[in-house]
């Protein structure tokens, strides 16, 4: 038997930790597992104060149990690649492993009052997004698409919780584990 991993690092919030991965595992089909990764401190750029998220992929690479299809991880750190001031998350196309960051996910991030049903529903688009990826999605034209890219909360907020009719039979006809 084959599970699609949701991994959290300590921080994460369980209760959206919990949320997500249900939300996952009803768009792509269970069985899902959970796994715990400890803290990504291994990570952090003193200069950037934020966390690399090629060297926490090269970690999810290491740690992928044998029975994974999939790991999708969970963190609330800030994420950046070199060339970017921040990412939402990372995932190795049609690979094995993926991270989503809540740290920019909510809105006291940008001085606003805490919204709860705004946050999770950023959280569930981006999670569909990176797991999009992993099982070989690209980047949809369509801005409602949960696999349109987003590099502002504005975006993401103008997204739907789902893939376009196009993403969805794409990602159906997909056989399982395609490696890139
Ligand atoms: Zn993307
Ligand atoms: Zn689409």
């Amino acid at each position: 038997m084959k599970y699609l991993y949701v991994a959290a690092t300590q921080e994460v919030e369980r209760e959206a930790l919990a949320a997500v991965t249900a939300r996952v595992a009803a768009e792509f089909g269970g069985p899902v597992r959970g796994m715990e990764l400890g803290s990504v401190d291994f990570a952090f750029d003193a200069e950037r104060r934020q966390y690399g998220s090629i060297p926490v992929l090269d970690m999810l690479l290491r740690r992928c149990p044998q029975d994974a299809t999939k790991l999708l991880a969970v963190t609330e750190r800030d994420l950046f690649i070199p060339v970017l001031t921040f990412v939402f998350g990372q995932a190795q196309l049609g690979g094995r492993v993926g991270v989503v960051s809540f740290a920019r996910l909510r809105q006291e991030f940008y001085g606003l009052a805490a919204n709860r049903e705004i946050f999770l529903e950023r959280a569930y688009k981006e999670a569909l997004h990176e797991t999009g990826h992993l099982f070989g999605l690209v980047h949809c034209a369509e801005p409602k698409c949960a696999m349109s890219l987003a590099t502002t909360v504005r975006q993401i907020d103008l997204k739907d919780d789902a893939f376009c009719a196009a993403c969805g039979t794409r990602l159906r006809r997909k056989p399982e584990g395609t490696q890139v």
